[in-house]
């Protein structure tokens, strides 16, 4: 395939792109969907709103032939989306694509990692933000203890996948988990990242003492465990990773919050009902659906996602004050993905 990078107004070139295939999850973390809001007469989206595999598909061949090299599935939950394997081994097909990944809650990978490997994936990052049952129960607000995840790890294991462990970590909620955490993907070989609680869309009642930084998490494993600088693999990584001495095991941070990455963020969004969003924090999408579904051509649909990144300039994280975080409105993560 003839590629064809398109950059942004700050020279940004589009790399990833994060496709949310569902906005429905069997989760309510406290951090992304809490149960308070999401409850049982929350208005999801219908099934005709969401995009269809073809429409994945197609829009993702487009996405590639503008510079895009990666994939990830997101949601809410992928794993809630019937038939996932079958949009996995559609994607895994198109020339051009180096990587494709999921993230997920882990709970459904007992039933689906062998086959998702099958169809084509890579590499999973499975959430886990507590090892303790309780605890992960209440933040998890399903009361779902860490078992579940656990075989679900396993299973992913088993079946080839590559791993990665996702922890949100929100002070006085689960830092006490920091240690646990690391010491237990140390163990098993796995690498953890810790994620800084983030102040996506308007429900989590986000406040920036709740952010426990890289800084202070660094601090703490210093304290325990012997660490080297990993250099960036690829321009753009988001993750600052650090390996423990004497192993090959990695542990990451990635720090929205406190070390913003704005300048090489190189990624797009595209939202479970079509729309495509240039930031996470930028609650204005650009509907890209109804554009397709008014039946255009490849080549229109081809210069309309330029003609979006080529307009770009976000730079949330960068710009982040009291003030620009209360003037914007902002996207659901549930929605959006991560
Ligand atoms: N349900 C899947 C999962 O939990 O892995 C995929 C979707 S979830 C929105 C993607 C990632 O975003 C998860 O690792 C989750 O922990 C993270 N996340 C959600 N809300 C967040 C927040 N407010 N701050 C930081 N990370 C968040
Ligand atoms: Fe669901 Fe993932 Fe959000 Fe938790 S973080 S509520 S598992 S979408
Ligand atoms: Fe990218 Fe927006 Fe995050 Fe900055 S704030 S790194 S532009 S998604």
């Amino acid at each position: 395939m003839t590629k064809r990078q398109v950059r942004d107004q700050l020279d940004r070139p589009l790399r990833d792109i994060r496709i949310s295939v569902i906005d429905r999850c069997n989760f309510r973390c406290q951090y992304c969907m809490p149960a308070e809001l999401f409850g049982p007469d929350f208005a999801f989206l219908p099934r005709s709103e969401l995009l269809t595999y073809e429409e994945i598909h197609r829009l993702a061949t487009l996405f590639i032939k503008l510079g895009v090299e990666k994939i990830r599935l997101t949601g809410g939950e992928p794993l809630l989306r019937k038939d996932l394997p079958v949009l996995i081994k559609m994607l895994s097909n198109i020339d051009g694509l180096r990587d494709i990944a999921l993230t997920t809650n882990g709970v459904y990978l007992p039933k689906y990692a062998k086959e998702l490997r099958e169809a084509g994936l890579k590499r999973v990052n499975i959430s886990l933000d507590s090892l303790n049952d309780e605890l992960f129960g209440t933040i998890n607000g399903r009361n779902v203890g860490v078992g579940p995840v656990l075989k679900g790890i396993e299973a992913a294991k088993e079946a080839g996948l590559g791993i990665k462990i996702n922890m949100v970590v929100k002070k006085g909620l689960n830092d006490t988990e920091i240690i646990p955490m690391a010491a237990f993907c140390k163990e098993r070989g796995l690498e953890l990242r810790y994620i800084e609680f983030m102040d996506v869309g308007s429900t989590n009642g986000w406040k920036m003492d709740d952010v426990v930084t890289k800084k202070q998490i660094y601090e703490m494993l210093k304290n325990e465990f012997e660490l080297e600088t990993v250099e960036p693999a690829y321009y753009g990584e988001v993750a600052k990773r650090y390996r423990y001495k004497d192993t090959n095991v990695d542990v990451g941070f990635i720090t929205s919050v406190s070390e913003s990455f704005c300048s090489t963020c190189t990624r797009a969004r595209l939202s479970a009902n079509g729309q495509v969003f240039t930031c996470l924090f930028n609650g204005n999408g650009h509907d890209i659906k109804e554009f397709m579904r008014s039946g255009v051509s490849d080549e229109d649909l081809e210069n309309r996602i330029k003609d979006i990144w080529g307009q770009r300039s976000d730079r949330y994280s960068d710009e982040r004050t009291e003030e620009t975080r209360k003037a914007r409105k902002k996207i659901e993560m549930s929605y959006i993905g991560g």
